[in-house]
């Protein structure tokens, strides 16, 4: 018999996972998402849905009752009411591992206790403790909320004394870290896995593209060398290894100019440069996680084709509903989630441009400029 999975967020994410959870029926017999939004995207492929914030504790309380085994695609949940329901679903990953990660600053103490290197921080709780921290780090440096930060949203560039003040106030008390400024040459990311039995595997490294703050386009390999490309994955690793949770894990990184690795931020679940895996590898990122918290073997990781993923966002200039957007071009695979409203730089969907007969990634990075124009967000 299956399990009822239960998933908090059914947002594409959740979506996609639920998509995967379809495709293994004799593991899992039912998904169950709660999301606030009515009619959600992972409802829409066959998730029932409990319509509730993703803090309502009741509402976690009854997945939990209702469901065999927990997981998330965010990590903003309330870990303390996820550890109170420990005894009702198994919840990977752990609500302990999720107390940690979704604190950018506990997250990097923790790396940095464990040798993982990371970009220098401290913690703000003041506006002197800014001022010395900059004294420290120089200009620029990044402001950031410890928490619920997302697409870049809780971060600010601090790039002269004068914004010292304005910095400061844009978090309007929240907890904060400062960080050093790095001047990286790429940011990249490993999608990782370590299942129940304490098995791991990491899909190859890959490139990511960000426009404001928002990640645009995912190559899949990275264009690096290969030592960098197995020297970033090795630290996935170790991070794997002292972060103990089943699941999958989006490790996102920067590569300086002289090719060091260090660590940016980690998300305990799966994560949009992953992506391309569904269709660039055997096993999906989705399907990966599913294995992991279920404690199967987990699948072959290896990149079948050069892929590129891009990201459709809502356009800037508008808000409300949108013309459908189609693709007909061979290789390209087009992924709406099935949200009718657009907001400006909301993630509405992505394609794969995927590299089946040998086409390197700068071939399809000029593909690429030939179908951008055909998945802009137009009033409907
Ligand atoms: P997301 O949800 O997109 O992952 P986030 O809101 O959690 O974003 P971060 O990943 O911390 O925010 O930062 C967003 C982007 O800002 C990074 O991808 C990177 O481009 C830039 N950035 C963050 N920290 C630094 C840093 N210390 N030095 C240089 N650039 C940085
Ligand atoms: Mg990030």
């Amino acid at each position: 018999m299956g399990k009822i999975l239960g998933i908090i967020g059914g947002g594409q994410l959740g979506m996609m996972l639920t998509e995967a959870a379809k495709k293994m029926p004799e593991h899992i017999s039912k998904i169950i998402v709660l999301d606030p939004v009515q009619n959600c995207s992972a409802s829409q492929v066959g998730a029932e849905q409990i319509v509730a914030d993703f803090k309502d504790k009741k509402a976690i309380i009854e997945l939990a009752k209702r469901s065999d085994i927990i997981t998330y695609e965010i990590e903003s949940g309330d870990s303390e009411v996820l550890k109170l329901v420990e005894k009702d679903a198994e919840i990977n990953p752990s609500p302990e591992t999720l107390k940690i990660i979704q604190d950018k600053f506990l997250q990097k103490s923790f790396l940095l206790k464990n040798n993982i290197p990371v970009t220098e921080f401290i913690q703000i709780c003041s506006i002197s403790d800014l001022k010395q921290g900059l004294i420290k780090f120089g200009y620029p440096s990044i402001l950031k909320a410890r928490r619920d930060a997302y697409d870049g949203r809780g971060n600010f560039k601090i790039d002269s004394e004068k914004q010292i003040q304005k910095a400061f106030d844009f978090f309007n008390g929240a907890e904060m870290m400062l960080e050093k400024f790095v001047p990286f040459k790429m940011e990249v990311s490993v999608i990782a896995a370590r299942n129940t039995n304490g098995q791991i595997k990491t899909f190859p490294l890959v490139e990511n593209i960000h426009e404001d703050n928002i990640l645009r386009e995912t190559i899949a390999p990275a264009r690096i060398s290969k030592n960098v490309a197995e020297y970033a994955e090795e630290i996935a690793k170790t991070t794997m290894n002292v972060l103990n949770g089943a699941g999958v894990f989006g490790i996102e990184m920067f590569v300086t100019e002289n090719n060091q690795i260090v660590i940016n931020e980690i998300a305990p679940r799966v994560h949009n440069s992953g992506h391309h895996t569904l269709q660039s590898s055997e096993t999906s990122q989705f399907e990966q996680h599913l294995r992991a918290i279920l404690g199967l073997e987990l699948g072959n990781t290896t990149l079948l084709h050069p892929t590129i993923m891009y990201n459709i966002l809502g356009s800037k200039i508008f808000e409300g509903e949108y013309k459908s957007i189609e693709l007909s071009e061979q290789n390209v695979f087009l992924k709406m989630y099935g949200k009718k409203i657009s907001k400006p730089l909301r993630k509405l969907g992505h394609f794969n441009l995927v590299g089946k007969q040998g086409e390197t990634i700068d071939y399809l990075l000029k593909k690429l400029e030939t179908i951008k124009d055909k998945v802009s967000i137009n009033p409907a």
